[in-house]
């Protein structure tokens, strides 16, 4: 790892630039020393809270499909990205797979250094991971091609929505993309509980297009990943209503010839659509997607 690839790390506290040392940052700015542990740069005023080691994910790594999203982007090989909550690892190794640069912020220990057993294991000379606690990121303001940002892998106490989709904007170049993987507050609030579900900041369909077009982002998308964010079969384009309709219709009827481990792992869900199938043809398609999408997927650009 290079000074000038670690460019885009700035000081959190005076936004200052750090001269980067094997086992630590020093601000040039306040003086203040920021540790490097395990290859993580750590921004927090506490020891990290975590173990020395951790068992990596699986011999084959992530489940590449939670970035299928990618395609709908246009990524390319000269892109800085930065990951906001780095989850199984999947979104981290595809776009570093993908982009020139690739920063990860979580305030999970655990997720980065399971991340970096696998970036040390492949070798990935261009995923940087960062550890922020209690901190603002430590990033200059319009240093990103691409800002993804997973609700789900954000503590209890996330942010309102409005505030990371602003905090997110400033963060990217002129036209660069935002990719969010967001929950549905309906579906979180009972009716079809999602396991691990985080609450803060979750918000309807219409209340993320809202907070999106407010704060400034030009032309979002939304999608539904269905049957969920984490495994995608299908995306449903929910900007789109026509289109909407017309896929929801065709897909209900084909709800059977999806695999056992797809139906025992969303099994509520799946007897639902199963019991609404017959009826699709009029049932109220806006009703039925909120009891349907656990998550969205929102991709608009600066
Ligand atoms: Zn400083």
């Amino acid at each position: 790892m290079t000074d000038t690839s670690l460019d885009h790390l700035i000081c959190p506290q005076c936004h200052a630039h750090l001269s980067h040392g094997a086992a630590e940052m020093i601000c040039q700015g306040c003086d203040r020393r920021w540790p490097v542990i395990n290859g993580i740069s750590v921004f927090s005023t506490q020891s990290p809270n975590g173990q020395q080691s951790v068992q990596p994910h699986s011999a084959t790594g992530p489940d590449p499909r939670m970035a299928d999203w990618k395609y709908f982007i246009p990524l390319r090989h000269s892109n800085v990205a930065l990951v906001l909550g780095s989850g199984t690892g999947a979104v981290p190794l595809t776009l570093a797979a993908a982009c020139a640069q690739v920063y990860v912020v979580d305030s999970v220990w655990d997720n980065l250094l399971a991340l970096g057993q696998i970036r040390e294991k492949q070798g990935l000379q261009n995923l940087h991971l960062a550890y922020v606690e209690g901190q603002s990121l430590p990033f200059p303001a319009g240093a990103f091609d691409l800002v993804t940002f997973d609700q789900f892998s954000q503590d209890q106490n996330g942010s309102p929505f409005t505030e990371t989709a602003r905090e997110v904007l400033g963060l990217l170049k002129p036209g660069g993309t935002a990719q969010f993987t967001l929950g549905n507050k309906w579906v979180r609030q009972g009716l079809l509980p999602q396991r691990g579900a985080v609450g803060h900041g979750m918000l309807s369909l219409s209340g993320y297009e809202q907070a999106l077009r407010t704060e400034g982002f030009q032309s979002p998308q939304v999608f539904i990943p269905l049957p969920n964010h984490r495994i995608p079969l299908y995306f449903l384009p929910v900007t789109s209503p026509e289109a909407t309709r017309h896929l929801f219709r065709a897909l209900l009827p084909l709800i059977d010839t999806i695999s056992p481990e797809i139906k025992a792992a969303n099994r509520l869900r799946y007897l639902l659509v199963r019991f609404a199938a017959p009826f699709a043809k009029r049932l109220p398609t806006n009703w039925a997607l909120k009891l349907l999408a656990s998550s969205y997927i929102a991709i608009a650009r600066r």
